[in-house]
């Protein structure tokens, strides 16, 4: 099992304006193979005999003109482009599959970053050393000790640096077969809302609504940074601290979602959530920001690993299971249930119910009655892969893919 743990780091400056070059041949070299890569596609629809484009083909082909073309790139770990035209292989895959769209050319600025692999870094207590840098000092130690490392990425978001160190943990599959029998096991349903997540069990994590929240000031100062001259000194520094909010807001997420999801799987042995179509709802432009403040693609992607980690399972009910409109006390469907409606009377038996605690309750009621999940095979692992950013945690699972956070 692959996990990833990511840790702030404490670069100087040197070490910075090497980190941001590397970041800058990560890209350079993504750029300069997805531009080989569309004129190889070209070429070959004039001339099909021509080669295939791929990822194994350009790395070589980067290899063998960069001391020419581009000799700064030698001042740099050989990493930087090799993993970023692996990739780029990689984002050309699931775009075959339709996971993904068409693969992008990069911008400066924008997810800077690059991957080292194993054996070109090395990790002692609080020191991550690299080629060409040396010694950068980590906020942390790292939280696998003994495992096998397979890459770190460095990033940057706004003005910090960050390396997320992915290591193989030994397979806890067998452990969770001693967990408690199925009778035993304690089952809890999760309905997410957009201003909280409520349990079945009645514990309710209120969202943070960060984006809401940081709304007007980011606007304000985006407003500011477009009206200040472009190229300027002063349109960059009210650009870093545009980054710096958006940063801020990621934060405030990201730090909900973690508690949350390892409250919930530290609670129960099976946790019950509705498999909702966030891309579908993004699209709605009146809940987009609210439903991006609830964080529910993390929070599955989040759920999901955390719970195979723990030997737990994971039920993702049916998207046609109406968990918001069955009555959880006679089971009787409600006609006519709006959003808007937080609470309402069942027309079956005139139980009043908490819109989303009964939809909590369902979900529970629904892993327990079925016959699934007693025997466990809706496990963490077998979670659906397609679906909205349910597909990025179908993919961050998978080995040599992109790590989670954690
Ligand atoms: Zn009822």
């Amino acid at each position: 099992m692959l996990r990833a743990h990511k840790i702030a780091l404490d670069p100087n400056n040197k070490q910075k304006t090497h980190l941001s070059k590397c970041a800058g041949a990560s890209r350079f070299a993504y750029n300069w193979a997805l531009a080989e890569w569309n004129a190889m596609h070209e070429a070959r629809k004039e001339d099909p005999s021509l080669k295939r484009p791929g990822q194994g083909l350009l790395r070589r082909k980067l290899n063998a003109t960069k001391r020419e073309r581009f000799p700064w790139m030698l001042e740099v770990t050989k990493c930087a482009p090799q993993e970023a035209i692996i990739d780029l292989g990689r984002a050309f895959s699931n775009f075959f599959e339709g996971l993904a769209n068409h693969p992008t050319f990069k911008k400066k600025g924008i997810n800077d970053s690059f991957r080292i692999s194993s054996g070109f870094f090395t990790i002692e207590g609080k020191t991550l050393a690299i080629p060409h840098i040396g010694s950068l000092r980590m906020r942390e130690e790292l939280r696998y000790q003994g495992a096998r490392q397979v890459s770190v990425t460095i990033s940057r978001r706004a003005d910090r640096w960050h390396a997320s160190i992915l290591c193989e943990l030994p397979d806890t599959a067998a452990e969770a077969s001693l967990g408690p029998p199925p009778g035993e096991r304690k089952t809890v349903g999760i309905d997410a809302g957009v201003s909280a997540y409520v349990a079945s069990d009645g514990t309710a994590y209120k969202t943070p609504r960060a984006y809401r929240k940081a709304e007007r000031k980011l606007a304000r100062a985006q407003k500011s940074e477009s009206r200040k001259k472009k190229g300027s000194k002063n349109r960059k520094k009210q650009g870093r601290k545009v980054a710096r909010q958006h940063a801020r807001v990621y934060y405030s997420r990201n730090d909900f979602t973690h508690k949350m999801t390892t409250d919930a799987v530290a609670g129960a042995d099976v946790i019950v959530i509705e498999d909702l179509n966030v891309k579908g709802m993004l699209g709605n432009r009146r809940l987009s920001k609210s439903i991006a403040d609830a964080s529910f693609g993390e929070f599955r992607i989040q759920l999901a690993y955390k719970a195979e980690a723990a030997g737990k399972t994971l039920v993702i009910a049916d998207r046609h299971y109406p968990s918001s409109k069955l009555c959880s006390a006679c089971g009787a469907k409600a006609k006519l249930l709006t959003l808007g409606m937080r609470e309402w009377e069942c027309e079956g038996c005139g139980a009043r119910h908490d819109r989303d605690l009964n939809a909590a309750t369902n979900l529970k009621r629904y892993a327990e009655s079925s016959p699934a999940s007693a025997c466990g095979e809706f496990n963490a692992s077998a979670m659906p892969a397609k679906a909205g950013p349910g597909q990025a945690a179908s993919v961050k699972q998978e080995p040599n893919s992109k790590p989670t956070d954690v």
